[in-house]
């Protein structure tokens, strides 16, 4: 392609809400344009790196045996109803109707709809395993779109789904798709890590996230220093804690603890350990048709996870209340105690059950227990798994340390089970000529998201860096100066030799200042930049590689084997 004739409008403008390195290079560089709130424009630089990360897809899903199909964007809100989605995609889902009034929503996933279109298909087993995918555009009305590419309302997704007539087949497709998306990762040269990730409202067993590690990513992850473990902070574990402080042994009693509303309050003015202390975050838990508030207690040296509060209510989410809803139903904050169940819904965390030498709120302003012992109500309460894990816990797996990282989830793989198939009465006739909802499987890769991923992950203060498998050119030919005629010769010639050797060429023949041209070259990020300037007086070229900064004199009649050679 040659400068002069390609439409990529580089700007040293930065969109006013953009604060991501992708947001600002690949809207300056001239890949994307901004339409409205999470919609954008692709442009060609953008529509190339996109082809590549789906030709790298597409290879890679049909050596695992993945058929692709194209399902209709504009999907029946009565398969939705169906599968009774509909309420629990609340708001994301884009609702409309047609002329004759039916009522259509933009499809922001396509599980229903690839049911309903194998359902009453497949009838045997013997048709069984099936895996049918597509990469295509997907609608979200997220209540917060923002950072570019990386949370848009309109974006592209991979989304794959997988039939099976028993489970021991459906786990043998998830390694296998697991397997097939690290694979895909891996070519496309990110670093990244799969994790365990919260299975929440469908249910279902494994589910797995791919994390592309990156300062900026919105999942926090935990990763063990020692062995693989490595979960989404929403669903990580840990073992039971290794070095327990010393219990502060007390009868049990209550005190006058005025002005304590705070676990460090507390904690200084027993002089105890907040591991003894009892935290309790009130909630608001909302339902599919009412809502209630909630108390969830876990210890003083813990956070309430808010994903595994909603897993552990069954609730569609979860919001803050006032204290002037807690005071309309009698409660006292901060002296909220667990043990005074009439007034509101307990969860508890499972590592208090049974848990001994506590101080909790005693339900009365100014006033908390000490030397609770929370195995008098362990056959009453509820417990569950609602603490998120810290750093430096001990690894679920191993006797290993817990710590954070960030990751951009890329991709998220997740065995369904039969939720859908049942929903959808989608049945195939056993060996025994029984009938019996399909088993199945989900695989989602955030093609649009992984756009901005590169390059969250390979960038630096002067723009894009495209790693080999991505980058929309592999090589520019810059004219420094377009009026020397044989600068002009020099650069023709290496256009046309690399362009017959299938490799993608960009011609830099702008009349633009060199320090410009090469300013440009850096925003966009091509990996090499062969600059044909005043060495050629010498009869040298260089090559200026993008990633390294590196500039290399080479012969100009070597260059193209030179580059051949990088390129290889
Ligand atoms: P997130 O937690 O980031 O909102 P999700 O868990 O809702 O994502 P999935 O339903 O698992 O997303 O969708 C599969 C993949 O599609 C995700 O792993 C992600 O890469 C991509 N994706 C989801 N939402 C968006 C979005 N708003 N913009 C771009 N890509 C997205
Ligand atoms: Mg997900």
């Amino acid at each position: 392609m040659r400068r002069t004739k390609a439409f990529i409008p580089t700007t040293k403008e930065a969109p006013s809400d953009a604060t991501l390195p992708s947001h600002i290079f690949l809207a300056r560089a001239g890949f994307i344009s901004q339409v409205a709130a999470g919609l954008y424009n692709y442009m060609p630089l953008a529509k190339r790196v996109i082809k590549k990360i789906e030709n790298i897809i597409n290879e890679e899903m049909t050596k695992v045996g993945a058929q692709e199909v194209e399902l209709s964007f504009v999907t029946p809100a009565d398969l939705w109803a169906e599968s009774g989605r509909i309420e629990k995609f609340g708001k994301e889902l884009l609702r409309f109707k047609d002329r004759k009034g039916n009522l259509f929503v933009l499809g922001p996933t396509h599980e229903e709809m690839m049911v309903d279109m194998v359902r009453n298909r497949i009838t045997s087993y013997k048709n069984l395993p099936l895996n049918l995918y597509q990469i295509k555009t997907k609608f979200r009305d997220e209540a917060r779109p923002r950072f570019g590419l990386m949370r848009g309302r309109e974006f592209i997704m991979k989304d794959g789904y997988s039939f099976h007539a028993n489970t021991q087949d459906l786990d043998r497709e998830f390694d296998a798709m697991e397997a097939a998306y690290k694979k895909i990762l891996t070519r496309l040269g990110l670093d990244f890590r799969v994790v365990e990730a919260d299975s929440g409202a469908i249910g279902g067993s494994g589910s797995k996230e791919l994390m592309v590690l990156a300062d900026s990513g919105e999942d926090t992850i935990a990763v063990c220093s020692k062995c693989e473990y490595g979960a989404n902070i929403e669903a990580a574990s840990r073992s039971a804690r290794g070095a327990i402080p010393e219990a502060p042994e007390a009868e049990f009693n209550k005190f006058l603890t005025p002005d304590t509303k705070t676990i460090d309050d507390l904690a200084e003015f027993f002089k105890v350990d907040p591991y003894y202390t009892v935290k309790c975050v009130a909630k608001r838990v909302v339902y599919e048709d009412e809502s209630e508030i909630v108390l969830f207690f876990v210890r003083g040296c813990d956070n309430l996870q808010e994903v595994k509060a909603i897993n552990a209510t069954d609730a569609l989410d979860i919001v803050d209340v006032t204290e002037e809803e807690l005071a309309e139903i009698g409660l006292v904050p901060g002296f909220i105690g667990p043990l005074d169940q009439d007034k509101a819904k307990h969860v508890i965390d499972s590592d208090l059950k049974d848990a001994k030498d506590l101080i909790c709120g005693a339900n009365e302003k100014d006033y908390h227990f000490v030397g609770v012992d929370l195995g008098v109500i362990s056959e009453v309460a509820y417990f569950a798994d609602i603490a998120e894990v810290n750093e430096g816990d001990i690894c679920p797996h191993c006797n290993g340390k817990l710590s954070f990282t960030k990751g951009i989830e890329v991709g998220h793989i997740f065995k369904l089970g039969t939720t859908y198939s049942e929903a959808l009465k989608a049945e195939f006739l056993d060996e025994n000529g029984k009938s019996q909802p399909f088993i199945m499987g989900t695989y989602g890769m955030g093609v649009s998201r992984l756009v901005a991923a590169v390059i969250e992950q390979h960038h630096d203060e002067n723009g894009c860096i495209w790693t080999p498998a991505t980058a929309p050119y592999m090589v520019n030919i810059m004219i420094s100066n377009i009026k020397d005629e044989e600068q002009v010769a020099v650069g023709e010639k290496l256009y046309k030799e690399l362009q017959d050797a299938g490799v993608e060429v960009m011609l830099d023949d702008r009349k633009e200042r060199f320090g410009f041209k090469m300013k440009d070259a850096e925003l966009i990020g091509f990996p090499y930049t062969v600059i044909i300037g005043k060495e050629l007086v010498n009869g040298n070229v260089q090559i200026y590689t993008r990633n390294t900064k590196a500039k290399d004199a080479v012969a100009k009649d070597a260059v193209f084997e030179k580059v051949m050679e990088l390129l290889s």
